[in-house]
């Protein structure tokens, strides 16, 4: 069996969840497995959902330890499933949480472990993996000498497809145990639009925004887009009240939207390890020599407090944010 660890959220499975499911049913067609979902939470609402791409079977792990997440106990969770169903591929989201719950069921599996993956395929019947190295400059493909191999998807590179499976329910149990740490309460902080790393649109600034106020002409552009807004290190370090949750690079979030705006960001190594995987890439800048341009897709070379604005009246009269 191939399992896919999934993410419920408000009684939903997460988007980075189900592209994780799309791409075990592709891979379970290939190697004629089958693939098996797995919640845990303190209920299984939103389970059901998995069936929609393509799980054979549903399994929830649910009790009330488990409300909050918990690296030790989810891990348990995640490692006792796999080895119930003799699950010889795990998968899950490379999310927050995926990140850290799947190595950890790894290390429990004695299975190894390919993190953040853009390409999975099967060879000779064993899973290889795709993988950004030296912060994206070159791609590594990894194989696996472990029975068991476990590998989290990186966000918005699988497409979620859909196709319904028969997604048959079963209860898993519970992990026991003396856990060593255990959420209590999980804080929100306020905003409420998308995560930067499950967003379609990112428009990011760097040190050429020269204040956090003028944030808000990116604010206004990426309402009109349906997107949110991102920084470089240099524009959240300069004290401008940026938080640095929307950091993008190599020390901050990787994320890979449809459309990556870079605004007065010159394109460091560092940066570009955040965001080359975007699928299309716009940059504004000054200066026609800034390396951004040279991954861009497209290349704005002009003064963003013109261009920016502009754009945004453009993205508001073909009221293209409507539609996301
Ligand atoms: C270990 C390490 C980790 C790092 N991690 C990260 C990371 O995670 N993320 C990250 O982003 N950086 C990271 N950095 C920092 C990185 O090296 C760069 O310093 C940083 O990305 C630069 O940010 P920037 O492009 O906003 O600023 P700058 O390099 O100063 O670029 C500003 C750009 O704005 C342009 N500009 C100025 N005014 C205008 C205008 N009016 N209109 C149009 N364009 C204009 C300029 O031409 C210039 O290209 C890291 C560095 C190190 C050493």
């Amino acid at each position: 069996m191939i399992l896919v660890f999934c993410e419920l959220k408000d009684g939903k499975l997460r988007k980075p969840s189900a592209e994780a499911l799309s791409e075990g049913r592709r891979l379970a067609d290939a190697s004629g497995q089958q693939l098996g979902a797995l919640t845990v939470g303190a209920s299984a609402d939103g389970a059901a959902d998995a069936a929609k791409y393509g799980a054979d079977s549903i399994l929830t792990c649910v009790a009330p330890s488990l409300a909050s997440y918990s690296s030790d106990a989810f891990a348990a969770a995640i490692a006792s499933a796999a080895k119930a169903k003799g699950a010889t591929i795990v998968l899950g989201a490379a999310t927050a949480m995926g990140k850290d719950a799947l190595p950890r069921a790894a290390a429990r599996l004695d299975a190894g472990y390919a993190g953040d993956v853009t390409g999975l395929s099967m060879e000779g019947g064993k899973l290889q993996a795709q993988r950004p190295v030296y912060a994206g400059k070159a791609f590594a493909t990894t194989g696996f000498t472990s029975a068991v191999q476990v590998a989290t998807t990186r966000p918005n590179v699988f497409a979620a497809t859909e196709k319904t499976g028969p997604g048959a329910m079963e209860s898993v149990e519970a992990p026991a145990g003396d856990f060593k740490a255990i959420v209590k309460e999980i804080l929100a902080k306020g905003g409420g639009k998308v995560d930067l790393t499950e967003a379609n649109v990112i428009v990011a600034g760097g040190r050429g925004l020269k204040s956090g106020e003028n944030f808000k002409i990116l604010e206004e552009l990426a309402d009109a887009l349906g997107g949110v807004v991102g920084a470089s290190r240099a524009a959240v370090d300069a004290g401008w009240g940026l938080s640095h949750g929307i950091q993008v690079g190599q020390t901050g979030k990787v994320v890979s939207p449809t459309l990556y705006i870079a605004a007065g960001i010159s394109g460091a190594i560092q940066h570009l390890a955040g965001m080359s995987s975007s699928k299309y890439i716009v940059a504004i800048n000054k200066d026609p020599d800034a390396p951004i341009f040279k991954i861009a897709d497209y290349g704005i070379v002009g003064d963003l407090f013109e261009v920016v604005p502009e754009l945004t009246k453009a993205a508001k009269a073909m009221g293209i944010g409507a539609h996301h």
